[in-house]
């Protein structure tokens, strides 16, 4: 019997798979770090990815989770490109990403629409509470348990969250 023709939606569909080494609740391809992927024969792949921030510490574990997922389905020979340039933005995190991320307790970044300066969108705009959903949130901490996140403080359910940065 034939093995299933491998195409270049295979490559997304085994990609959407794998976590965020650091929310994994969402996958990479949701968080929009794989910008392209390139089909050479059905046995190997270029795959070019940005990651979220430059000098993303779970840059080579990204890189690693991939090219495993990728040869566990038969790919013998995967590339992975790292492409800075156009640089990540969290408005590629599609919107059910961002549902997911709510649900698992961290605030999904605000959208920026263009604008670059997230570090005043974030003082400008009080992110809602995942728990409880509400806005009267303050921000404790700029700078939270890995780069790009932040500590909020929830006043109405009185609990601490983490939002993600938009950048
Ligand atoms: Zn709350």
């Amino acid at each position: 019997m034939d093995k299933p023709k491998i195409t270049e939606q295979t490559i997304w569909d085994i990609l959407n798979t794998v976590p965020d080494p650091e929310i994994p609740v969402v996958s990479m391809v949701e968080l929009g770090i794989v910008q392209d992927v390139q089909l050479h024969d059905d046995e190997s792949v270029t795959v070019k990815m940005t990651p979220t921030f430059a000098g993303c510490p779970a840059l080579q574990m990204m890189q690693d989770d991939m090219r495993d997922a990728l040869m566990d389905a038969g790919i013998k020979r995967v590339e992975i490109k790292v492409v800075l340039d156009p640089p990540w933005t969290s408005d590629r995190i599609t919107d059910e990403a961002r549902q997911k991320m709510a649900d698992f307790g961290i605030a999904p970044p605000h959208k920026l629409h263009g604008k670059t300066d997230g570090a005043m969108i974030m003082l400008m705009e009080k992110p809602k509470c995942p728990f409880c959903e509400s806005g009267n949130t303050h921000l404790e901490n700029p700078f939270g348990p890995t780069l790009c996140r932040a500590i909020y403080y929830c006043d109405n359910c009185q609990q601490p969250f983490e939002l993600f940065k938009p950048l």
